[in-house]
């Protein structure tokens, strides 16, 4: 009975989340980090003698050295992406090298990568190797990219913040003192901080923009189906996306370009053809555009944020669009409806991990029920059991109707309204975050539902499978980044990245 109260007064609470007040102001001197450089600019330099992937590996592994206290790699391929990048560079010289020749990524520690480590940043994979590799990454190797390591998350892809890993938390190369936004924190902390070009990492509810937002970078996730899931460890999977985080859309264009498409081991994947994104960056037409008055009107959302968000509406409209506000009325059931729709699909997807067959398996156990109990028990974090617990009580048999079937028709709602709205307008831009990055630990454990919140404006793309990106938006007053996003109909990704790309100009 007290289990009941207990999720059921949770359940309550992220239901009222909505009505949260304003998060603390930030202050904090910023650290300013050098100029990052682009992959064209990188392979013009390569093309022209001037560096070798061979040297760039070199700059990578040594600025890993130098931001260590970062806590962003799990472990780093030094060696093995020493001697590929020796052989991409005896392939550039012979004229054979893929798109991707000079290209440094890291990988989110949710990423299968044969014989590498895969352990979703949680304790319950301890020791764990993959067995294969899974096709995103896979196609990235094929182009010549150069895998140099695999970055910390949040436990299986669950929080905002990047604190809940079993590694510890990742800070912020901007402001150390602050988390650097989550799950795939460490990835957007390895890009600002130059460690690799290009970092890939996974966004259910917003994992990939929010942390570009919070380490002002570019954050993509593409339509739902349009990359291949296979190989990537399953949070919510009707909701997981594959993603990349870079320092600008161009480099985030010609990844998603060689991820996505059609692929034999996951039926889900669309067959649709995939464009060449990065040769359809230029945009010289008037578009259409809406932003949803509830997401403006919040009141979590920080008055920096929500300035810096019509100065760029007012600078679309003074550029000719056509810039409207609409009316999203389901704003108060965003956060519920993906909370309990996900953390159902996690009860049920976290179920592999038994102890029987890989990683962590409690050494204290008696019998059968106890090696899963206690496996159980020891392995996983405190959030992931938290939602595991919740997403079972929504799925029982009592509670199924009320909350699941419910989160079910409400997602629907929130799908065809966006749906309809993308189908009026060309884009809808919101901000990506209501407030800059917190603080490591200023989000009590006994409260996640703080952290919750966080996810206010990522997670409407995510419910309705559409594409979204976050690009950086200048930064408030303490010099901490601000996120803008875009949102644009399924597989509408050409468009709305070369719409990011001038909405960065503007
Ligand atoms: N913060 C959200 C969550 O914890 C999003 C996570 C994600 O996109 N992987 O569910």
């Amino acid at each position: 009975m007290r289990a009941v109260l207990y999720v059921g007064g949770f359940l309550y609470r992220i239901h009222r989340l909505s009505a949260f007040g304003r998060m603390r102001k930030l202050q904090q001197t910023v650290h300013t980090l050098e100029q990052h450089t682009s992959f064209e600019r990188i392979r013009e330099a390569i093309s022209a003698g001037k560096t070798t992937c061979a040297d760039l590996v070199e700059h990578y592994l040594e600025n890993i050295d130098k931001t260590k206290d970062l806590n962003a790699y799990l472990e780093v391929y030094a060696d093995e992406a020493r001697e590929t990048a020796k052989q991409v560079d005896k392939k550039i010289v012979a004229g054979t090298a893929g798109k991707l020749a000079g290209m440094v990524v890291s990988l989110k520690d949710v990423l299968c990568h044969k014989d590498h480590g895969l352990q979703g940043a949680s304790k319950i994979l301890d020791g764990f190797e993959s067995q294969f590799t899974g096709t995103a990454v896979q196609r990235l190797i094929d182009e010549d990219a150069v895998i140099i390591g695999r970055v910390n998350c949040d436990e299986f892809a669950m929080g905002s913040g990047n604190e809940n890993s079993a590694f510890g938390p990742t800070r912020n190369p901007i402001d150390p003192e602050r988390v650097p936004g989550g799950s795939s924190g460490a990835s957007a902390a390895a890009v600002k901080a130059d460690t690799c070009l290009v970092s890939i990492g996974s966004d259910t509810g917003g994992s990939v923009r929010q942390p570009a937002a919070f380490c002002d970078v570019v954050g993509l996730k593409p339509t739902y189906s349009r990359i291949s899931r296979y190989g990537l460890t399953a949070y919510a999977s009707s909701f997981d996306t594959v993603g990349v985080l870079a320092n600008s859309v161009e480099d985030a264009s010609i990844v998603l370009e060689v991820m996505a498409g059609q692929d034999d081991y996951d039926s889900t994947v669309s067959r649709k053809p995939v464009p060449e994104y990065s040769k359809l960056l230029g945009f010289d037409k008037k578009v259409k555009v809406a932003y949803m008055k509830e997401t403006l009107e919040s009141e979590g959302l920080s008055d920096e944020i929500k300035e810096k968000t019509l100065a760029k509406i007012e600078a679309l409209r003074k550029a000719g669009h056509t810039v409207e506000e609409v009316s999203f009325p389901w704003l108060d059931y965003l956060l519920p409806t993906y909370y309990i729709l996900t953390m159902a699909e996690a009860s049920s997807n976290l179920s592999r991990f038994d102890g029987v067959r890989y990683g962590y398996r409690s050494p204290n156990t008696t019998d059968l029920e106890s090696m899963y109990k206690k496996s159980r028990s020891e392995g996983f974090g405190e959030e992931v059991k938290r939602r595991i617990m919740l997403g079972t009580f929504v799925l029982s048999a009592s509670y199924y109707d009320a909350y699941y079937t419910k989160a079910q028709k409400v997602r629907r709602l929130i799908k065809d309204y966006t749906e309809k709205l993308l189908g009026e307008y060309d884009f809808v831009v919101l901000p990506t975050t209501p407030t800059t990055a917190f603080k490591i630990g200023s989000h009590a454990k006994s409260d996640p539902v703080t952290t919750f919140l966080e996810d206010l404006y990522t997670v409407q793309a995510s419910v309705s499978g559409l594409p979204a990106i976050s690009v950086p938006n200048g930064h408030d007053q303490n010099g901490l980044p601000v996120g803008i996003q875009v949102m644009a109909g399924a597989f509408k990704e050409a468009d709305m990245l070369a719409f990011a790309k001038y909405l960065s100009t503007l």
